[in-house]
């Protein structure tokens, strides 16, 4: 029975059902599961492990709720750097079908350190290329080496171009292939259990990548099995415009054919939607992960996050694959859905007659995303659409995920007069602590688990040769 205390931090957020931040806090966790939380002269003397947290703010870890960690591979390829989404996939899929298994585990390891030193807890990895001998399995080896708690979809592509999707031939797979290799990824590694380290979901990779066929096979398989739904929706303009001609329908009414809406299923993206579509995700249940970064580098749009929030939608937030952010940095993703939220209050003027863009407007100051909303996206929302309960805040009965800053890093200099806003508003910021289910992994802002060097040199290596076949 392992104990750990992590006790006197400067303030200690919770994200519980009151948003407590405690002054002088910390918390008693025993076998990765939090038992208390609390000021820190509330907890007991002593464990077998004990933590000083002084001069930090601490925050839950960080969910991060859609991304495609092979993507580090093939990050700022210079083919892609300014091109929509479409065009920006065609300059990318040859290239992710031709990496090798290893080239996948390193990959995944580096994003994977990166987003643990932003204050990553817990990742959700969208993959769904799946050529060259690569399995899913490269990719949860890899989690299980770094340590992060892992979500993992064995997501497919079946719809090649000559049958009208948007991706080469050569890059897809048959579907009873990917119906099979669902069937045993499940089986190998889904745990459904609280505190559970590695869980899977069946994530088709789009309406135009996928058949109709393919999405309720995967969408009644999931239900059988007990996984989460995922996929990329209403991204751009060009996918409505591909739905709109393919089924006569809008994105958000094709998923809602293919049974596709419902409590168990979350949508990257989600942009292009109307007061109907946000309606019918608050009424289903369905969940949306935002991707501010991967949006303004695609220039895909603006996702109305204050209004699914106002109906009751749940919102995760992902910095999507690092082709299209180009990093893994989650907590810079939080200050990216705040700066974008407040560009859309200007953009988007309220109804009626009267539809000027002024933002002085002091009835308009609801609509301002502040700094504690973005880091609830950050925590309880990417908790809540990936359907844990025991993750996103640091409360009795979750794990002892959390991460640490340093309150005299450059990054918070003059900013202290609110330290847990200075975590969104002020940056770049380091962990300088990352612990997951009570192990440390980042410490001192370093990597515990990893020898990240030796992992980056490989990985140059790996991005190289891909670099190289886009010439
Ligand atoms: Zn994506």
């Amino acid at each position: 029975m392992a104990t750990l205390l992590a006790r006197n931090a400067h303030v200690l957020v919770t994200m519980d059902g009151q948003r407590r931040e405690i002054a002088g806090g910390g918390l008693f966790a025993r076998d990765g599961m939090i038992e208390a939380v609390g000021p820190s002269e509330t907890l007991p003397a002593t464990a077998d492990r004990v933590i000083d947290l002084s001069g930090r703010v601490v925050l839950p870890g960080l969910v991060n709720a859609h991304h495609h960690l092979d993507q580090t591979l093939t990050r700022n390829l210079p083919a892609a750097q300014e091109r929509n989404l479409f065009r920006w996939l065609r300059a990318h899929y040859r290239l992710w079908a031709a990496r090798t298994p290893e080239a996948s585990r390193t990959a995944t390891l580096v994003g994977l350190a990166e987003l643990a030193l932003s204050g990553c807890t817990t990742a959700f990895d969208h993959a769904y290329v799946f050529r060259n001998g690569c399995r899913v399995d490269d990719q949860i080896a890899a989690a299980r080496e770094i340590g992060l708690r892992f979500m993992v979809s064995r997501g497919s592509m079946s719809l090649g171009e000559s049958r009208g999707g948007l991706p080469p031939d050569d890059c897809v797979e048959a579907e009873d292939a990917i119906l099979a290799d669902c069937e045993r990824v499940i089986a190998a590694y889904h745990d459904p259990r609280p505190g559970a380290r590695l869980q899977i979901a069946l994530a088709p990779c789009s309406p135009f990548s996928v058949s109709a066929e393919l999405m309720r096979e995967s969408a009644a398989m999931a239900r059988r099995h007990g996984v989460r739904l995922h996929t990329h929706l209403a991204e751009t303009v060009d996918e409505e415009r591909y739905t709109l001609e393919r089924f006569g329908k809008r994105p958000v009414a094709y998923m809602e054919e293919l049974g596709w809406l419902g409590p168990d299923v979350w949508f990257a993206h989600a942009v292009h939607v109307n007061a109907h579509e946000i309606a019918c995700f608050a009424g289903s249940g369905a969940g949306v992960c935002h991707c501010p970064c991967s949006n303004m580098r695609l220039a895909s749009g603006i996702a109305p996050v204050r209004a699914y929030r106002a109906a009751g939608v749940k919102v995760g937030l992902g910095v999507d694959g690092s082709a299209s952010n180009d990093g893994n940095h989650l907590l810079a993703e939080a200050r990216q859905a705040m700066l974008l939220a407040r560009l859309r209050i200007a953009l988007r003027p309220p109804e009626g007659p009267d539809t000027t863009l002024s933002t002085s407007d002091p009835s308009r100051d609801g609509e301002w995303m502040s700094a504690r909303e973005a880091l609830e996206l950050a925590t309880l929302g990417g908790a809540a659409v990936l359907g844990r309960a025991d993750i996103g805040a640091l409360e009795p009965g979750r794990c002892a995920d959390f991460f640490a800053l340093r309150l005299d890093d450059l990054a918070f200099a003059g900013g202290l007069s609110d330290p847990v806003a200075a975590t969104v508003f002020c940056g770049p910021h380091r962990a300088d602590l990352t612990v997951v289910g009570g192990e440390v992994i980042v410490a001192e802002g370093r990597l515990a688990t990893l020898d990240l060097p030796a992992v980056i040199a490989e990985h140059n290596r790996h991005a190289a040769r891909l670099a190289a076949l886009a010439q």
